[in-house]
């Protein structure tokens, strides 16, 4: 059995990942936070070995870690795990700067421990069948992409992710998910990004940009041509839900409940044929879907759901676009560090 220790006593560990850890046989050990007063919300959790000394948890009898502590705190954390020889599944955005991300990469494999970063959209069924869809060619050759999600942040969650420090705001938070999806889709990741973004939400005191439109420019792939996908991300937006288009010379797919943690969601299929709904299995929560391939990959069996590189390639969208939200310009994606 594969034993895990928590580092951070966060929300996400705490609602989605120890349910997810239980679902697939893997057992949590102990628990590291920083700040004390958070073990008050894991009284009742049934993990034990609370501490604040990281390095007590990571000389402690565990396989791995589960990193989802606040961004800025991963990259120490998850070096630090690495050097004592523990695998690493790290939550998203996986680092603040892809020089960051490039280190953590490295740390683990100098220690032959696996890195997987916790982006839970690419393993969904709705996705895998989107992407079997476009490389079947049902849809001819792909064109674009357009992405919706903006949605309405959660009042517990308006803490670090509305305030004006590193690993704040809406692109580490939201855009840096599309990227997770896009990337996989056009098979790269993009050449330019451009943003713009404003705040919106009344309740954002901070005024932080918490609404981000984004476009993206895919290089071609062998036999294709060039890509554009489109992103609007918010924390200020109710209604309708969240959906991702993808376009091609001959057809669409559309996905319903596309970026969403709950809800089933639904893929169709636009051709001359007419609409056709595809049949997707979504009863699998996507938290045991990552947690499941994790596990395997410790065991030697397959890869994760988002590799350390896959989770590099969505940081480095995520900080071009911060780039271009600064400079009011077009970014190219290989000047990102
Ligand atoms: P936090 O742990 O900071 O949680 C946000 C707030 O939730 C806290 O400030 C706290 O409010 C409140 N809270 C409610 N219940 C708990 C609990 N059991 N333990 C701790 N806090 C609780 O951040 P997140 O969990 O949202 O994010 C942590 C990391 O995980 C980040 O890297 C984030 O990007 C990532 N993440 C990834 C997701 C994914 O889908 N892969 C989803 C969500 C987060 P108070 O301050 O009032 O105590």
């Amino acid at each position: 059995m594969i034993t895990l220790g928590l580092v951070g006593a966060s929300h996400v560990a705490m609602s989605r990942m120890l349910p997810a850890f239980a679902a697939v046989g893997i057992r949590v050990l102990g628990l590291y936070d920083n700040e004390p007063g958070r073990f008050a919300y894991w009284t009742d959790s049934g993990v034990e070995g609370q501490t604040t000394s990281l390095d007590e948890l990571l000389s402690s009898r565990i396989d791995a870690v589960y990193i989802s502590t606040r961004n800025d705190q991963h990259l120490a954390e998850a070096v630090a795990a690495a050097e004592a020889g523990k695998h690493i599944l790290v939550e998203k955005p996986m680092a603040l700067s892809v020089a960051d991300a490039r280190t953590m990469i490295d740390a683990a494999d100098r220690n032959g421990v696996v890195l997987a970063v916790n982006h839970h959209l690419p393993g969904s069924p709705l996705h895998v069948t989107a992407r079997r869809l476009v490389a079947d060619g049902r849809i001819g050759r792909l064109y674009s992409a357009r992405v919706n999600h903006a949605v309405l942040l959660p009042k517990h969650l308006r803490g670090w992710r509305l305030a004006d420090v590193p690993g704040g705001g809406v692109v580490f938070d939201i855009t840096v998910h599309d990227a997770s999806v896009l990337n996989p889709l056009f098979g790269a990741a993009p050449t330019h990004v451009t943003a713009l973004g404003v705040s919106q939400a009344p309740w954002n005191e901070a005024r932080t940009l918490d609404s981000v439109m984004t476009v993206l420019q895919y290089p071609a792939t062998e036999g294709g041509v060039p890509g554009l996908a489109q992103t609007h991300d918010s924390f200020a937006v109710p209604y309708p839900g969240t959906s991702l288009e993808i376009h091609g010379e001959s057809g669409a797919v559309i996905i319903g409940d596309a970026m969403t943690q709950d809800t089933p969601g639904t893929v169709e299929l636009h051709t001359s044929d007419g609409v056709q709904a595809i049949d997707v299995d979504c009863s699998v929560d996507l938290y045991h879907i990552n947690v499941r391939s994790f596990g395997a990959a410790i065991q030697g069996e397959g890869r994760p759901t988002a590799t350390g590189a896959d989770g590099l390639r969505a940081l480095q969208v995520a900080a071009a676009v911060e780039e271009s939200l600064k400079t009011g310009r077009a970014t190219l994606i290989d000047n990102v560090r």
